[in-house]
């Protein structure tokens, strides 16, 4: 797992992401016919990419605000900071949002409607909250190759 703030860091290969998106103010979404209000903080979205291009290319999707709604992710990037993005060549997006099963789920369906084991995709991520060690090791790793 790496952990990248650039879709350009990243392999234009298949495997599974987690997003982490900063929301400064509440926003109000829709999950089919649910609506609810996401309250201002930090999230993490699960996907997986397997199209052409790969991570890089729906990485760089979701780290550019201005597109045609699609998902229920894109919601959410239409107006929060995206700050970077946990990855995983070959990775599974469930597996990816198993592993941060200790993490409040906001909006119930949020992001699964494909999904049958998970009961969202998206996880709020609230400021005491730790990820799983070989997620807070990647972020280091990150950030011990700034300059
Ligand atoms: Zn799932």
């Amino acid at each position: 797992m790496i952990f990248c703030v650039s879709a350009f860091d990243v392999a234009a290969a298949p495997g599974a992401y987690a997003l982490w998106l900063r929301l400064e103010a509440p926003l109000d979404v829709r999950v089919g016919k649910i609506s609810a209000t996401l309250p201002a903080g930090n999230y993490l979205y699960c996907g997986s990419a397997r199209g052409p291009g790969g991570l890089r290319a729906r990485l760089s999707r979701h780290m550019r605000p201005q597109k045609r709604a699609h998902w229920h992710i894109d919601q959410l990037t239409a107006v929060a900071s995206v700050l970077g993005a946990f990855v995983q060549e070959d990775g599974d997006e469930c597996a990816f949002n198993a592993a941060l099963g200790d993490l409040p789920i906001p909006v119930a369906g949020f992001g699964s409607s494909d999904c049958r084991r998970c009961a969202a995709h998206l996880r709020l991520w609230p400021k005491d909250a730790t990820l799983p060690s070989r997620w807070e090791n990647a972020r280091k790793a990150a950030e011990s190759r700034l300059p």
